[in-house]
């Protein structure tokens, strides 16, 4: 692939993509794109909107989502999402914004707009794109592709100690059931589900501190970049 760098990184919730994305983006000068910041813009919009869960009328989200500004700016320590210019960033993180996210996201009106948007982003500036489809359908043609695993329960321990440390406590059990339920409505929707080929360089993030998720990332980029110098 010719062009800017563009990396990316797909895997499950909580497994800790924004962190490493974040860091990787840094530390390789680039900019960086959450976006599932993207979908929660979206799923606040339809919450906002009086839609309900499960969505009865994707028609009508499409053309919500046509008719908002959706953007992500800043680079990576101070990434900002707004809605129709008003700054969302810290209400998309409610957790009945990430249901909303994931069920927005099984529109494919939907990811048709935001994965377009996203796609022409990478390709103009480069980046580091972090979510769950930007190895198979946003910029499939990177050979810079990195699948982010660990298991749920794993997961979902790092989100409740993340929930306390924020000073918003919940149960356990309820954030486990949540993350549960998304991943699967993820990994099963019919357009675009979160799934990792051969094509990616899978970490199993489960024993692994960020830095070192990221010092992986940095070495096998660093040996593809190589392997790509040799080849041409
Ligand atoms: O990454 P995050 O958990 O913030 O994403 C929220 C939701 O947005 C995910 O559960 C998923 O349903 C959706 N999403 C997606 N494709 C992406 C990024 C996020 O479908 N590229």
């Amino acid at each position: 692939m010719t062009g800017p760098l563009v990396v990316a990184i797909d895997g499950p919730s909580g497994v800790g993509k924004s962190t490493v994305g974040r860091e990787l983006a840094r530390r390789l000068g680039i900019p960086y794109l959450d976006t599932g910041a993207m979908y929660r813009a979206v799923g606040l919009l339809a919450e906002r909107s009086g839609v309900t869960l499960p969505i009865a009328d994707p028609d009508r989200v499409v053309a919500l989502a046509s008719g908002a500004d959706v953007r992500v700016t800043g680079m990576a320590g101070d990434a900002r999402t707004y809605l129709d210019g008003e700054d969302v960033s810290a209400e998309i993180r409610r957790p009945s914004i990430s249901l909303y996210a994931s069920a927005v996201s099984a529109i494919p009106g939907v990811r048709r707009q935001l994965a377009s948007f996203q796609r022409r982003l990478a390709l103009s500036g480069g980046g580091v794109l972090e979510g769950r489809d930007i190895g198979t359908k946003v910029v499939p043609e990177t050979p810079a592709k990195f699948f982010l695993d660990a298991s749920l329960e794993v997961r979902a321990r790092r989100r409740n100690l993340e929930l306390d440390a924020k000073g918003r406590p919940e149960p356990y059990e309820k954030v486990r059931g949540e993350m549960e339920a998304r991943d699967l409505a993820d990994s099963t929707r019919s357009d675009s589900p979160l799934r990792c080929d051969e094509s990616y360089v899978r970490v199993d993030t489960s024993n692994l501190t960020p830095g070192e998720v990221v010092e992986r990332c940095l070495a096998a980029l660093l040996s593809l970049g190589r392997a790509s110098e040799e080849a041409g």
